[in-house]
């Protein structure tokens, strides 16, 4: 006799396969697809881990007091306006709950951060995709895309996949021309590629505006994606909700120590800011001397084309480069970049790997 099941509300969305064969030739695998950094935590970064895992009979501070107070010396912001969480990802999925219920609208550009969609499906939201212009986000696009329903844009600036990013006068436009009861989060995941003084300015944006959030993370420049640390910086009058919507011990006490260590170092963050920059400058040019065309990254990660309208030739690519050099690169779901593959810029060898290994399926 069949009985009746519960209803679930949530379904996924559609995956593209993954990779799932042994790589050939049994080569090392070097994964190049999820924009992390290749560098391992400092000696301090790695000592501060080790000494919170050795406390690790004791709960972390629930509201992240030292790191917050860290962010925000570090940052020149008050602590107050400052939510960490579980990564970055947490922490647009509390906002998005605070703000967006069944039915309600949000908006993002064409080839926005794919957690904006899978937020919206959760919430049973309505998704409404700007159209770009030159793989960039078109701001008078988003403005006249808002309508009565739209409770909240979601920005990634820079943005991933694509690489690109918005001058700060029209981020400044934007938040000053949409209107004052729709919620703009701006996430900065790749801030810290592209400078110090432009996070400063976009972070000016949250402090004059009632309706703006920053989102930044641990996970790229800082390099602690496997611990998952986030923070927002958000209109005081927010921080409550935030938090009620957050779960209580979300970021965990190894991590809120290592997010604080490697704030400690930015000598060291940078350095390795610069070695990834000069990395990425150096690649470009070589593709593009073997006639590969590669998008303006303002990122740690490029998207590359190898020009002609063929999506089954860059997944020819993807293929060989695993089949070759146990290369891992990503394959853009989105649609409308189906001949793009988007890499992490890696330790230089890796890097050179890449570059040899594009050139051989080139000869091929
Ligand atoms: C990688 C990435 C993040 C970071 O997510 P975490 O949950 O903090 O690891 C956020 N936004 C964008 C656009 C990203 O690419």
């Amino acid at each position: 006799m069949s009985q009746k099941r519960p209803q679930g509300y949530i379904s996924p969305l559609p995956v593209r396969a993954r990779i799932s064969r042994a790589q050939p030739r049994g080569l090392p695998l070097i994964n190049m697809s999820f924009n992390e950094v290749p560098f391992g935590p400092s000696p301090e970064v790695a000592a501060a881990i080790d000494d919170a895992t050795r406390k690790a009979n004791f709960y972390g501070n629930p509201t992240c007091q030292a790191l917050r107070e860290e962010i925000g010396a570090r940052n020149g912001l008050n602590p107050e306006t400052i939510v960490c969480g579980n990564g970055s990802e947490e922490l647009l999925d509390v906002i998005a709950r605070n703000f967006v219920r069944a039915g309600d609208e949000i908006v993002i550009s064409e080839f926005g951060y794919i957690q904006f969609a899978i937020i919206a499906n959760r919430l049973d939201a309505e998704l409404t995709k700007v159209p770009e212009k030159d793989y960039t986000t078109d701001v008078d696009g988003l403005l006249a895309a808002i309508g009565p329903k739209t409770r909240l844009v979601f920005l990634a600036n820079p943005n991933n996949p694509t690489a690109t990013m918005l001058p700060e006068r029209e981020l400044v436009r934007l938040a000053d021309q949409m209107p004052s009861d729709v919620v703009l989060v701006i996430d900065l995941a790749y801030g810290e590629f592209t400078g110090f003084d432009y996070c400063a300015q976009i972070h000016g944006l949250a402090n004059r505006f009632e309706n703006v959030i920053v989102t930044r993370t641990f996970s790229k420049a800082y390099g602690l994606a496997g611990l998952r640390v986030g923070w927002c910086h958000a209109p005081e009058w927010m921080i409550p909700a935030l938090y009620a919507a957050r779960g209580m011990g979300s970021v965990n006490a190894v991590a809120q120590a290592a997010a604080l260590a490697s704030l400690c170092e930015p000598e060291l963050v940078q350095a390795r800011i610069d070695q990834i920059l000069s990395e990425r400058g150096r690649v470009a040019a070589e593709l593009t001397a073997l006639g590969v065309s590669c998008l303006p990254s303002q990122t740690n990660f490029m998207l590359i084309t190898l020009g002609d309208n063929d999506p089954d030739r860059a997944e020819a690519l993807v293929m060989h480069l695993f089949d070759d050099a146990g290369i891992i690169v990503n394959r853009t779901r989105e649609k409308g970049l189906e001949r793009y593959v988007r890499f992490s810029l890696s330790l230089p060898e890796h890097n050179s790997l890449l570059v040899q290994s594009v050139e051989r399926f080139l000869n091929q």
